[in-house]
């Protein structure tokens, strides 16, 4: 059985392109995978958290995953900070990995924009401790959105000079798993940017714990241009915003696009989107009544992640120690 290796910032809500394009997969993949789910608490404070959000988001992150269906006993489910061999692992491979190779990654360059210098340097050795994420595990399949098939290109670059600069055969081949289907979720108010936690407006994205009522406000809401949709899906090229909505009614729905616009094409966005927010909201509406009840039993939700750090640590405890003694880290 292959070994999976996922993350997940605990930076905010999850929202509807964390769920479309990471969780379900994630749920799926329980059935012939060992998973390891985390929430990636070292990554969320490369940028700003304050403290009480970043606990309160902890908790919020592990009810929406165990609402949408993970399993914290088949698999492991825990917080990074509680296993200590990402970071450790993570610092040897800030001494692999090359400037250069950092320079090229466009999540850094997206995130800092032109204000580079006043950035962490955590947030630019990010994929370092990404790389360290999986490796600790010894993990060959990892499911990612889209933005992060470069990091897992980085992260095969560091394991093949590791094994190159110490003459071993240590680590393997990682394997980004990018879903088919809507790997990318675009923001509501701008199509050509991906929706994220860390946009400023709430407006941008669906979280996986908005009602019924905001979920129709914020699709009313979304931004669209004034043509009707069209009849086909090479009608959507230069109109990111109709794409997104058509693909994400695809999607829910389970319909191709073009059968999305054999049944819509003509019609204006305005009976479109009432469709689209009823898809969405019998999706969503489950998982955010079962996550609000979840949210009630804070202690069940630390014993889950307490529980699942204990085995996450037994497993990479092993691995990373070969690693130190292969370094030269006197044991
Ligand atoms: P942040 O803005 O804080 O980076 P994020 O919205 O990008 O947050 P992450 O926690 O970084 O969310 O990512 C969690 C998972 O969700 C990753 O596998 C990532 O590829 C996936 N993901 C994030 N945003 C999208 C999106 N818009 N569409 C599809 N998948 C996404
Ligand atoms: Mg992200």
């Amino acid at each position: 059985m292959k070994r999976v290796f996922s993350g997940i910032q605990p930076t905010g809500i999850p929202h509807l392109g964390n769920y479309l394009g990471a969780i379900r997969n994630w749920v799926s993949l329980q059935a012939d995978h060992e998973c390891i789910f985390c929430l990636v608490d070292l990554h969320a404070i490369t940028v700003w958290q304050n403290p009480e959000d970043l606990r309160k988001q902890t908790r919020q992150q592990t009810a929406v995953l165990l609402a949408s269906g993970i399993d914290p006993v088949g698999q492991i489910l825990f917080n990074q900070s509680a296993v200590s061999a990402h970071a450790r692992l993570a610092w040897i491979f800030n001494c692999v990995a090359r400037l250069g190779w950092l320079n090229r990654m466009t999540q850094f360059k997206d995130k800092a924009g032109k204000d580079r210098e006043n950035h962490s340097a955590g947030l630019y050795v990010y994929p370092n401790l990404m790389a360290a994420d999986i490796m600790a595990y010894k993990a060959t399949r990892v499911p990612v959105g889209d933005d992060q098939r470069q990091h897992i290109e980085l992260a095969n670059d560091i394991a093949q000079k590791f094994n190159h600069d110490y003459g071993v055969e240590f680590f393997g081949t990682i394997e980004a798993f990018v879903p088919p289907e809507a790997a990318r979720v675009m923001s509501l108010r701008d199509g050509t940017k991906k929706m994220s936690k860390s946009d400023a407006s709430a407006q941008s994205r669906i979280d996986m714990t908005d009602d019924a009522d905001t979920i129709a406000l914020k699709v009313r809401r979304a931004k669209t241009d004034p043509e009707p949709l069209p009849v086909s899906a090479e009608g959507l090229d230069g109109r990111p915003e109709a794409r997104n909505l058509v693909g994400l009614y695809a999607v829910l729905a389970g319909l191709s696009v073009d059968q999305v616009l054999e049944r819509h094409g003509g019609d204006g966005f305005g009976p479109f989107k009432q469709a689209l927010t009823d898809v969405l909201v019998s999706r969503i509406d489950p998982i955010a009544s079962e996550t609000r009840r979840l949210l009630a039993d804070t202690a069940y939700l630390d014993t889950v992640l307490r529980d699942g750090a204990t085995r996450a640590g037994t497993m990479a405890e092993p691995i990373v120690s070969e690693v130190e003694k292969i370094v030269g880290f006197l044991k």
